[in-house]
């Protein structure tokens, strides 16, 4: 067993999930991720695996059929899995967020409809805020819905859907002025609209059009796509929780717990990344000795643990304090914040190690130096991310002069 990245205090149970997975994803994925990801496809057979497993109803409450798990279990399992490759992780992160949102402010309706099939990976999840006009300024949503007798009419377009085309169920935040008097606060009348479609590209449902992949420089194997909403035609029994106003904190709720997530994926591709630079660097011989032997060499490694192991333990405590039911965005912005920071140094550095190796296909660092860089930037930029951790700090040490 790895030495770096070790977690204390961990149930029986928590320990086998962890031990099945990190089996799965060394025979599984590591051996295909890099071929699968230079043609960008699917992952069909990883995918399948991970049903099995039972990972997409892995937080999921036992009376829906899920292994009612806590966060820091699914924080660990998807660390292990970005560790063999991050596409994969993305896979299950949205779904992974629109069941917790359901699960929290669902009506009973909602979760009896969706959520064992959601644990049984049949419903697959996207969430959809990001538009082409805005990520970070969420309260800039321009994407609205008009009441129109039992039902909503949905106009707008949308932008970077993870799962856009293979998922069956989109979490989507619009704008809805129904109810809201006119100067109303644009984050209190949003709402989010469970909309359910076929997977797949083109018209998925009438008045909704996936039009197909983004192409990207890395984060492939995994679909990202726009979303268009010409006239789509939602049920009121489809609004998150049955109330419109809402979305917005319900989206933010479910962001939350998503950078513990994407914190968890930065300290798994910053582990793989410092697998490859320490095996390479006692390959590898220059000047009569392996390179591991230069003292520069090693100060790298010695960087590059430390960060691995900084970054783990911040994202340890943004899990536990989740579990423990107190709020916890102060430690998930800091652990999303330091862990992707953290990620593309190590990468970088694993690269360096490698010396022009580092920069040819047949290497996998080259594969994670593409990916690291979305972690930057998903589930909120670094910006974004201190803006967070500046505004609570404030609120927790308040000068009171
Ligand atoms: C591969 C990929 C997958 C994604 N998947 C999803 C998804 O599934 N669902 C979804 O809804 N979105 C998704 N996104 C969108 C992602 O959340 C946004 O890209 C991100 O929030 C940043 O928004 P933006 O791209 O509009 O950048 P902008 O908001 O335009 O920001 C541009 C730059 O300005 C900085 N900036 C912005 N505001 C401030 C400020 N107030 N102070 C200082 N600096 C600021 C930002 O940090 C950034 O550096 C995905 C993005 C990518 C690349």
């Amino acid at each position: 067993m790895a030495r770096l990245a070790q977690t204390a205090g961990l149930t029986d149970v928590q320990q086998e999930i962890l031990s099945t997975v990190r089996d799965f994803v060394d025979k599984e994925i590591i051996p295909v991720a890099t071929e699968l990801e230079h043609r960008d496809e699917y992952p069909q057979a990883i995918v399948d695996g991970l049903k099995e497993l039972g990972l997409f109803g892995l937080m999921i409450p036992e009376e829906y059929g899920g292994l009612g798990e806590s966060l820091l279990t699914y924080a660990l399992c998807v660390e292990e899995i970005a560790r063999g490759w991050m596409s994969v992780s993305g896979i299950i992160n949205t779904h992974f967020i629109v069941a917790y949102m359901l699960k929290q402010h669902g009506t009973q309706e909602q979760k009896d409809h969706f959520l064992p099939r959601m644990a049984a990976g049949d419903i697959r999840g996207a969430f959809s805020m990001s538009e082409p006009g805005l990520g970070s300024d969420v309260s800039a949503i321009t994407s609205k819905a008009v009441k129109d007798g039992d039902s909503y009419v949905l106009n707008g377009q949308k932008m970077w859907l993870t799962n856009g085309g293979t998922s069956s169920l989109v979490a989507v935040l619009v704008r809805s002025d129904e109810g809201h008097p006119e100067g109303t606060a644009p984050h209190k009348s949003m709402t989010t609209f469970l909309v359910e479609k076929e997977p797949g590209f083109g018209e998925v449902r009438p008045g909704l059009t996936i039009p197909g992949k983004i192409d990207k420089m890395g984060y492939k194997g995994v679909d990202t796509t726009e979303l268009i909403m010409d006239g789509l035609r939602v049920s009121a029994d489809r609004v998150l929780g049955g109330t419109t106003g809402r979305g917005f904190y319900q989206m933010m709720d479910g962001v939350e717990v998503g950078r513990v997530n994407v914190a968890a994926r930065g300290c798994g591709v910053a582990q793989r990344a410092f697998e490859l630079g320490v095996r390479y660097a006692q390959q590898r011989h220059t000047f009569g000795k392996p390179i591991a032997q230069h003292q520069a060499i090693q100060f790298k490694l010695a960087e590059m643990a430390t960060k691995v192991e900084a970054a783990h333990a911040m994202m340890v405590n943004a899990a536990r304090k989740k579990d423990s039911g107190e709020r916890n965005d102060l430690e998930a912005g800091m652990a999303k914040y330091l862990a992707s920071e953290y990620c593309k140094e190590v990468v970088e550095d694993a690269f360096r190690i490698h010396g022009g190796y580092g920069f040819s296909k047949e290497y996998e660092i080259e594969r994670l130096y593409r990916e690291a860089p979305m972690l930057l930037i998903g589930e909120g930029t670094a910006e974004i991310q201190k803006m967070i951790i500046g505004r609570r700090l404030l609120e927790e040490y308040r000068f009171q002069g």
